[in-house]
C-alpha cells in the first residue's frame, strides 16, 4: 500500500480501503495483534461474552433479564416488563438512548467500537484467534489461501468452518434467547424442530446469517452497514478522543539505517500500524478514517516499535486531532466534556426515575357503550362500565376498586378481578354514587385499582348522571 504522508491529499477518504478500483473486495489479513491493549480489551471481551452469554439465564421478580419479543410485543428491559401501552416510556428510552449515544460520541469517539461492540468482540475476540490458531499468522493464511487443495488446506479449512458455524449456532441460540426467552428457547429444544418449526428455521437461518458475518462479511459490517459507523463522520469533530498518529513527532518518515545520524521523525516507516489493523487501512493518513473503528491494535504494534528503537510509546495513541495539532495531550476535564457529561447523567437520571416510578399496573376504564345511568330508591345514581387491565409485573394480583374523589361503592358485576402475571384482566362493574354528590350531569371520577390494599394505579372516567 503506498503510504501518503499527513499532508498529501485526503484522498484516501474518496474510496474505503477494502474495495479496489474494479469494486472487488480486498481481503484483509491482519497480523496477529499483541500488547498491553490488546489484553485489557481481551479481559474486557471476557467479561462482556460471559454477561452475554448467562443474561438469558438471569430473572429478576420471575422476568429476564432482556427479552425483547418483537413476534408478541412484549418487552422485558432489566426485569421490567414493558407493553405495546408502554409505548412512551420505549419511545423516550430510545430518543434518551440516541442524545447519550452522540453525546457519548463526541466525546469520547469510537470506544464503543473498539471495547464493547459485540460485532468486534465476536470478530476479533472469538473468530479471528480461532481462525489464528488453525491457519497461523496473517503470512500464513495468505499463503494457505493461495495454495492448491491438499491435505492441509482441507483439514485446515473444514475445521476451522466446522467450528465456526458451532459457534454461529451457539450465537444464533443466544440471539433467539433474548428474542423470544430462555424457556420458550429450551421447550424448542427439548420437543424437537418437527413440533417448532418455525422457531428452529429462525435458529438455522441465524446460524446462516452469523457464520456468514464472521467468516466472510467481517469488516464491511462496520465499514458500510452499521448506522452508528456510517453517523462517525458527523458526529466526531476535532475535540473528540480518537486513535491518532502524532505526526508531528512522526513526520517526516523515513527507515531506520544502522550507522546513520537520525534526522527523520519518529516513524520509522516499518508498516506494523498497517499489518495489524483488521479494517485495512493505514492511521498515518489521518485520524478519523471511516473504516477505523479504534480497535487499538496500532497502539500496541507502534508501541512495541517504539520500545525496540528507544523512543517514548505514544507515536501513535489515544488523543483528539486537535491536541495532535496543538502538540499536547487530550484532556479530558475540559468544561465541553463536563457539560456534555453532565447532559449524560440528567439522562440517565431522569429515565431511570420514569422507569422506577412506573405504575405495575395500567388500567383502562369506559363506560359501557348504549348504557346512560340507574337511579335507585336509595337516592343514588349508578354507571355501568368495562375495565381492562394490564400486568407489568410478574404476579397474580387479586385487585378491588375504590371511588377516590367522591362517597360511593363499586360493585362488581360477576366474579372478582384477577390480574394474572405478565398478563391482562377484563371486568364490568357498577359505580354506585349518592345523588347529592354529583355536581353536573357529567361528573369526573377518579377509581383506584388495590392490590393487598396497595394503590397500584388510578384511571379517571365520566360519570352520567340526571339533571338536577
Ligand atoms: S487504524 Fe488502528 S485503531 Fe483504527 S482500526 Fe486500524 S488498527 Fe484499529
Ligand atoms: S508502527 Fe509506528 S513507526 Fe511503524 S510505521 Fe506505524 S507509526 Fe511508523
Amino acid at each position: 500500500m503506498a503510504i501518503k504522508s499527513h499532508t498529501a491529499p485526503d484522498e484516501f477518504r474518496d474510496h474505503i480501503s477494502t474495495i479496489d478500483e474494479h469494486g472487488k473486495r480486498v481481503w484483509v489479513y491482519p497480523k496477529k495483534p499483541k500488547g498491553k491493549l490488546y489484553d485489557y480489551r481481551k479481559w474486557v471481551s471476557y467479561g462482556l461474552l460471559t454477561l452475554l452469554f448467562i443474561g438469558p439465564f438471569i430473572k429478576i421478580n420471575g422476568l429476564p433479564l432482556l427479552m425483547l419479543n418483537i413476534v408478541e410485543r412484549k418487552f422485558v428491559i432489566f426485569g421490567i416488563l414493558f407493553w405495546p401501552q408502554d409505548f412512551f416510556i420505549l419511545v423516550l428510552a430510545f430518543l434518551a438512548m440516541v442524545v447519550f449515544i452522540i453525546l457519548f460520541t463526541v466525546i469520547y469517539g469510537r470506544l464503543f467500537c473498539g471495547w464493547v461492540c459485540p460485532q468486534t468482540i465476536f470478530l476479533e475476540m472469538v473468530f479471528r484467534r480461532i481462525e489464528y490458531l488453525i491457519e497461523g499468522d496473517y503470512t500464513k493464511q495468505r499463503a494457505l489461501n493461495k495454495m492448491p487443495w491438499n491435505t492441509e488446506k482441507i483439514l485446515k479449512k473444514s475445521s476451522k468452518t466446522a467450528i465456526f458455524l458451532l459457534i454461529s449456532f451457539l450465537i444464533s441460540n443466544l440471539f433467539l434467547a433474548y428474542i423470544i426467552g430462555i424457556d420458550e428457547l429450551k421447550k424448542i429444544i427439548a420437543e424437537g424442530p418437527i413440533n417448532h418449526l418455525a422457531g428452529f428455521g429462525s435458529l438455522v437461518a441465524f446460524t446462516g446469517v452469523f457464520y456468514w458475518v464472521f467468516a466472510y462479511f467481517r469488516e464491511q459490517v462496520c465499514t458500510i452497514v452499521c448506522p452508528y459507523g456510517r453517523l462517525q463522520g458527523v458526529m466526531l469533530d476535532k475535540k473528540s478522543l480518537t486513535v491518532a498518529y502524532d505526526y508531528g513527532r512522526g513526520e517526516p518518515r523515513g527507515k531506520l539505517r544502522k550507522g546513520q545520524e537520525r534526522t527523520d521523525g519518529d516513524c520509522i516507516d516499518c508498516h506494523q500500524c498497517v499489518q495489524v489493523c483488521p479494517t485495512g487501512i493505514d492511521i498515518r493518513n489521518g485520524a478519523q478514517q471511516l473504516e477505523c473503528i479504534n480497535c487499538t491494535a496500532c497502539i500496541d504494534a507502534c508501541n512495541d516499535i517504539m520500545r525496540m528503537i528507544d523512543k517514548p510509546e505514544g507515536l501513535i495513541r489515544y488523543d483528539s486531532e486537535e491536541a495532535i495539532a496543538e502538540g499536547r495531550q487530550w484532556k479530558l476535564f475540559t468544561p465541553r466534556v463536563m457539560g456534555y457529561s453532565a447532559v449524560l447523567m440528567l439522562l440517565l437520571v431522569a429515565l431511570t426515575t420514569l422507569l422506577l416510578t412506573r405504575d405495575d399496573a395500567q388500567a383502562t376504564i369506559l363506560r359501557t357503550p348504549g348504557q346512560l345511568y340507574q337511579k335507585t330508591e336509595q337516592g343514588t345514581v349508578k354507571n355501568l362500565y368495562n375495565i381492562s387491565v394490564i400486568n407489568k409485573t410478574n404476579t397474580n394480583m387479586p385487585l378491588t376498586l375504590k371511588l377516590h374523589n367522591t362517597d360511593g361503592t363499586i360493585q362488581m358485576v360477576g366474579s372478582e378481578l384477577v390480574l394474572p402475571a405478565q398478563g391482562k384482566a377484563d371486568g364490568v362493574f357498577f359505580a354506585e354514587i349518592p345523588q347529592n354528590q354529583l355536581t353536573g350531569m357529567n361528573a369526573e371520577i377518579e377509581i383506584g385499582v388495590y392490590h393487598d390494599d396497595e394503590l397500584i394505579t388510578t384511571q379517571d372516567t365520566k360519570f352520567l348522571a340526571p339533571a338536577k
